[in-house]
């Protein structure tokens, strides 16, 4: 008996099947083929996930605020002299760059700048009220990126 190879309409796979017969697929994986191509699972390069997570943190270090960012919070916090981690947003290199400029009259040097300057502190009680603990910046942060990262934040 012949056969002749055709694709599943389901998987795309090719299966051979005898010349005349009813088509059957011969992929074990068919229904999870089949699904994969009904849903894609969006790719995300590593340079996106750098930039969706990228998060501009504020740390208190004695009387002055660091502003930096980061796109391995855990590892920068590790690294970073600092007494207090006290606000976080997401945001890259740009942000943060920003941010140093929005609060240049607090400048002491590129990244530190005067803790008691009132325009920065009303800054980060904004930053500090929109976080999911506010009296936890350490935790908010851990838990926002881990949401980020699965695709559970909506942006
Ligand atoms: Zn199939």
């Amino acid at each position: 008996m012949s056969h002749v190879v055709a694709r599943c309409p389901l998987c795309n796979q090719k299966s051979s099947v005898p010349d005349g017969a009813a088509f059957q697929c011969h992929n074990d994986t068919c229904a999870e083929d089949a699904e994969r191509i009904r849903n894609p699972r969006e790719v995300i390069t590593r340079e996106q996930m750098m930039r969706d997570c990228a998060v501009v943190y504020y740390v208190a270090f004695g009387n002055r605020i660091r502003i930096g960012t980061t796109t391995d919070l855990a590892g920068r916090m590790k690294a970073l002299p600092y007494d207090e981690f006290v606000a976080f947003e997401f945001g890259g290199y740009h942000l943060a760059r920003q941010r140093r400029a929005q609060f240049s009259g607090a400048r002491i040097t590129v990244t530190w700048l005067e803790r008691s300057d009132q325009e920065l502190k009303t800054w980060i009680r904004q930053l500090r009220a929109a976080m999911e603990y506010p009296n936890d910046a350490t935790r908010s942060a851990t838990r926002a990126v881990k949401r980020r990262l699965l695709g559970l934040e909506v942006r």
